[in-house]
């Protein structure tokens, strides 16, 4: 045992926590598979622990059990309170609970309220529904880098292989893993079989980790995405196709970033799209088109 509070099939039992589906609720209730993912997080020691979605809390207690000096747990559904705030009672002035969306809240705010000084990550069996939406929303985040020096995140093994991918797996290879090679180093660490959680979900889950890349290519986010948009939008298409539509011509955004116009999305790597997306600036730039560098 990692810890002398009940176990977790108890806790939710006594709680009423029966997983809901429109919450992306599969629970792990092996503390050891829990330790697992919180060890993948370590060392915590004097670290800041942003948890997304701890439910009954089994990852919340093995990221405080393995020694994180606070975790910053954040559950949209308020049924779990109750079940947290005993584990909040067994480790005092740890673990601060924030009732909401993650997707609608700024994470380093909480951490500038609620955390310690040390070093900060992010650790979390994440809700399948908004799982992708998550990532690019931290990845996406200015200034870079952000202040969280890891992310140790659970996807369906499907989306890690879209986080990890580079144009070498090209069915895979897409807009997330342009992302997510621009700004972080990122690597699957293991996998988690359904019959782990509780329901248990389709499909085979990963802990994947994400390092934060200190000195991305230099480029514009904005114009990243609208170039991934585009090109990926058409991905069995030729580039110089796939670009039309970007205000400028795709034979001269191409010739510009020295990219072949016949080669297709899946075939670019993350210097290739940064060199788009520094070309389509200059050109943009010089026809005084500087809105297109706004937020859409
Ligand atoms: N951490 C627990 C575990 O490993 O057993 C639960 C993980 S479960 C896959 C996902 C959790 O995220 C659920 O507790 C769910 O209520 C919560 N959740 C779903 N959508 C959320 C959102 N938008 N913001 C915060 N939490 C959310």
């Amino acid at each position: 045992m990692i810890d002398d509070l009940p176990p977790l099939r108890e806790v939710v039992a006594r709680h009423g926590l029966d997983a809901r589906k429109s919450l992306g609720q599969n629970f792990l209730f092996d503390l050891n598979l829990t330790s697992r993912i919180a060890r993948a997080a370590g060392p915590l020691d004097n670290a800041t622990v942003v948890e997304i979605g701890p439910g009954p809390g089994g990852l919340t207690r093995a990221l405080l059990a393995g020694g994180a000096a606070k975790v910053i747990a954040v559950e949209r559904d308020p049924r779990c309170a109750a079940a947290l705030a005993e584990i909040a009672d067994r480790y005092p002035g740890r673990l601060t609970l924030i009732e909401g969306d993650a997707l609608e809240l700024e994470l380093a705010e909480l951490v500038r309220a609620h955390g310690l000084g040390g070093p900060v990550r992010i650790c979390a069996n994440l809700p399948y529904n908004v799982a992708t939406a998550l990532l690019v929303k931290w990845l996406e985040a200015e200034p870079w880098p952000s202040l969280f020096d890891r992310y140790v995140l659970m996807f369906q093994r499907e989306v890690a292989e879209r986080i990890v991918a580079t144009p070498a797996q090209r069915a895979d290879y897409g807009r997330l893993g342009v992302l997510c090679g621009w700004r972080t180093r990122a690597r699957i660490l293991f996998d988690l079989s359904p019959a782990a959680f509780t329901p248990p979900p389709k499909v085979v889950s990963s802990v994947v980790e994400l390092t934060p890349n200190p000195s991305p290519l230099l480029c514009n986010r904005l114009l990243l995405s609208k170039i991934t948009q585009a090109a990926f939008g058409q991905r069995r298409k030729m580039l110089r196709q796939s670009l039309k539509g970007l205000d400028v011509k795709s034979e001269l955004l191409l010739a510009k970033a020295g990219v072949a116009e016949t080669l297709r999305a899946e075939e670019i790597d993350v210097a290739g799209f940064v060199a788009l997306s520094r070309a389509l600036e200059e050109l943009k730039g010089k026809s005084g088109q500087t809105a297109a560098l706004q937020e859409d």
